[in-house]
């Protein structure tokens, strides 16, 4: 069914959109949620394994409490309750990557629940309500292997890996969102940046989308202005920012489409595809009834200590949105100007630059003029461009130092992307150090005057601006090496003019 999509900005002027995101996290604890297995990615498949995350009869599970631990980490750096008591239940489904045919999860008694986490969409503050963060297990890998493709379709047999059986996961679920109107998409994208940041500054996940161990789900709906919110569908496993992004504006534009012809939204879950940007339908939408959950017998409550939970809470890290502000005000930075560091993702790279000894205007220079260049020429991250902070604070040194002027400062910033060695072994290993012994500049300068008898006499008889035209001359002739205020002064000295 192919239909021709109405306009962006058309559709959401009619129709109001409601999103909401869950997402997973996978934990970056050492062992399992409830056996000792390793949790590092990768591996031969069906290493990591034990009866416990096998599900084999007679294996009883343990709690992990640096997983409790960092759950209630999340749940307090997103503003939700503790809960003093609850507990973990079992979801019955059937999937063939899980062992145990349940999954062990929590249902109506979350860990932590009602918070909020503030984002920043075009200089505006969005309030994103968190309905709930809990913790479960992940499940295994299916491999679909002898096709072209990787996917079931075409495949000749698939296998199971079950490293990943059992490895904590949370999943932070939001309030709906209404009323973003046409920023729906990039509100969706901002909360998961906002949260990946959040979960990177807590050192509770490595929160890389690519491996998988951050995954979203994102649900969208549209209705009328001052009718009930419409049904929503969920797109799974978008698996990058831009991909969430794209995810929601493709998902308003089919739906309107729907709506506009008369018919009606099916709750479904959907799959997102990088490829062309759209969605197609996956099962129809369980609702909670179909897991038939119970409270997981084999487990105790959990019932973590308020003095251990105001411990946790008194020990948080400074959170990304106050640690952006409070770098802002130290670097001296007007809104605008803070918002193309964060459009350059060079905050990280700035803060350590500065750390290394540079001003916050020099490292910033660097970093946003002659790297970001760079790296929107190569299509390269500017934190993988092939200079670190080090280097650019030590490059900066020698500017600072006289041994570098601009010029052959960007020339050796040059070598050291092309992995050539550190500034200073560019410098010294390439001859780009600026020549300030006035001995070897003297001759330069001689050379220029007797060449340029004309400007010479103007210099002398008080015309000092065009001292301009010799140094100029001398630079070239030193390939820009020379330090100009030396070859100025040296000029007027060997005219016999004041300065
Ligand atoms: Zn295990």
């Amino acid at each position: 069914m192919t239909t021709t999509l109405p306009a962006y900005d058309e559709v959401v002027a009619r129709y109001e959109p409601v999103i909401g995101l869950e997402t997973h996290v996978e934990l970056g604890t050492n062992t399992k949620m409830f056996c000792g297995c390793p949790t590092d990615f990768g591996g031969e498949p069906n290493t990591r394994v034990c009866p416990v995350c096998l599900g084999l009869p007679g294996s009883l599970p343990v709690a992990n409490r640096a997983a409790i631990e960092a759950t209630i980490r999340i749940g307090l750096a997103l503003n939700c309750s503790i809960a003093q008591w609850c507990r973990f239940a079992r979801k019955n489904y059937f999937y063939p990557d899980m062992p145990k045919d349940f999954q062990i999860s929590q249902y109506d008694e979350p860990l932590c629940s009602d918070g909020y986490l503030d984002v920043e969409v075009d200089g505006e503050l969005v309030r994103i309500g968190i309905e709930r963060v809990h913790l479960e297990e992940d499940t295994g890998k299916t491999l679909h292997v002898g096709g072209a493709t990787g996917r079931i379709h075409g495949a000749t047999e698939s296998l199971v890996d079950y490293n990943r059986a059992g490895i904590p996961l949370v999943e932070i679920v939001t309030k709906p969102v209404p009323g973003t109107g046409a920023l729906a998409p990039e509100v969706a994208k901002a909360y998961v940046t906002e949260l990946r940041d959040v979960l990177r500054s807590l050192g509770v996940s490595d929160v890389r989308m690519e491996e998988g161990s951050l995954r979203c789900d994102v649900n969208t709906s549209l209705n009328l202005p001052g009718q009930e919110w419409g049904t929503r569908t969920e797109t799974k496993n978008v698996n990058s920012l831009r991909s969430v992004e794209r995810a929601v504006r493709s998902e308003i534009l089919r739906q309107a489409s729907v709506l506009d012809a008369g018919g009606r939204i099916t709750q479904e879950t959907r799959h997102f595809h990088e490829d062309t940007g759209d969605t197609t339908p996956g099962r129809s939408k369980e609702t909670a009834t179909d897991y038939r959950y119970f409270p997981e017998p084999d487990l105790v409550p959990l019932a973590p200590d308020t003095a251990w939970v105001a411990e946790l809470k008194a020990a948080l890290p400074e959170l990304p949105r106050l640690h952006r502000r409070r770098l802002q005000e130290q670097w001296g930075l007007s809104d605008l100007d803070m918002q193309s560091v964060l459009n350059a993702g060079a905050v990280e790279l700035i803060e350590a630059t500065v750390a290394a000894g540079t001003t916050p205007a020099a490292a910033r220079k660097w970093w946003l003029g002659e790297l970001s260049r760079r790296a929107n020429e190569t299509g390269t991250e500017l934190a993988d461009i092939g200079a670190t902070p080090a280097q650019v604070a030590e490059l900066q040194g020698l500017v600072d130092a006289g041994k570098l002027n601009d010029k052959l400062a960007r020339t050796v910033l040059e070598g050291v992307v092309a992995g050539e060695g550190s500034p200073t072994e560019i410098m010294t290993n390439r001859g780009l150090e600026v020549v300030s012994d006035t001995g070897a500049l003297t001759a330069a300068v001689d050379e220029a005057i007797a060449a340029n008898p004309g400007i010479a006499d103007k210099i002398r008889s008080g015309k000092v601006a065009a001292a301009g035209a010799l140094v100029g001359a001398v630079m070239k002739a030193t390939r820009g090496q020379a330090d100009a205020k030396t070859v100025r002064d040296l000029v007027l000295e060997r005219l016999g003019v004041q300065g």
